[in-house]
């Protein structure tokens, strides 16, 4: 009984996680943060609507991020499993996360539909950006060689006086999109791209 009462307490709940997925710009991460916080704590897998709901939302949610074999119907289908899961959930929990998928898709529906075109204009969803150093900003200073644990940025840092140094690039196959080096750059020449696969 003490370990349950222990359980309950360590438990996060909605409004923790709710507020939590705020940090996240872009809706898409914000309700997969959501559903992920949920499903590996509040969520009991008592019932179907919710625990079958979720499991399929992640999957959804997940190809959207990474714009792989996603399609509009996605999105529709993370919108009946929010009303699935209001009609059929049976606890308050699983009622009030299906409202949070409703609300969330409703609030912010053509950022969900930029994403079935590769376009993550919050730039969170790594999938669907790069990182690139502008040339003609870069002076050579080697802070973000400093920082870059992947070793995905390729340059020699200047040395004064002397010539023949060409501005840094980042290996984007290396590159993971954590964003370190952009926090070091003086200059700002460390930019964001968003891919947009379906226009290019
Ligand atoms: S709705 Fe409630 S009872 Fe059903 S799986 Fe979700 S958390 Fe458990
Ligand atoms: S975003 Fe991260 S991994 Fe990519 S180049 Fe910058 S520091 Fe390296
Ligand atoms: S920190 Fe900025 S200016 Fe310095 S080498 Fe890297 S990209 Fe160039």
């Amino acid at each position: 009984m003490e370990e349950v009462k222990r359980l309950e307490e360590k438990e996060k709940k909605l409004d923790d996680i709710r507020r939590e997925s705020e940090n996240k710009k872009c809706p898409v991460q914000r309700l997969l943060y959501y559903i992920d916080e949920f499903i590996s704590g509040p969520m009991c897998s008592k019932c179907f609507p919710c625990s079958l709901g979720t499991a399929e939302a992640r999957i959804r949610l997940r190809r959207i991020s990474k714009h792989t074999e996603t399609d509009i119907k996605d999105i529709e289908v993370l919108e009946r499993i929010g009303a699935m899961m209001i009609e059929g959930s049976f606890c308050k929990k699983g009622k009030d996360t299906g409202k949070f998928i409703i609300d969330l898709i409703n609030s912010s529906k053509e950022e969900f539909q930029n994403h079935i075109y590769g376009i993550c204009s919050s730039t969170e969803c790594i999938a669907l950006i790069e990182y690139i150093i502008d040339p003609e900003l870069c002076t050579m200073c080697g802070k973000c060689l400093e920082v870059c644990k992947e070793k995905a940025i390729l340059g020699e840092k200047k040395k004064p006086f002397q010539t023949g140094y060409l501005p840094f690039e980042i290996r984007k196959k290396r590159c993971t999109r954590c964003g370190e080096c952009i926090k070091v750059c003086p200059e700002g020449a460390i930019k964001i791209n968003i891919l947009k696969p379906e226009f290019a």
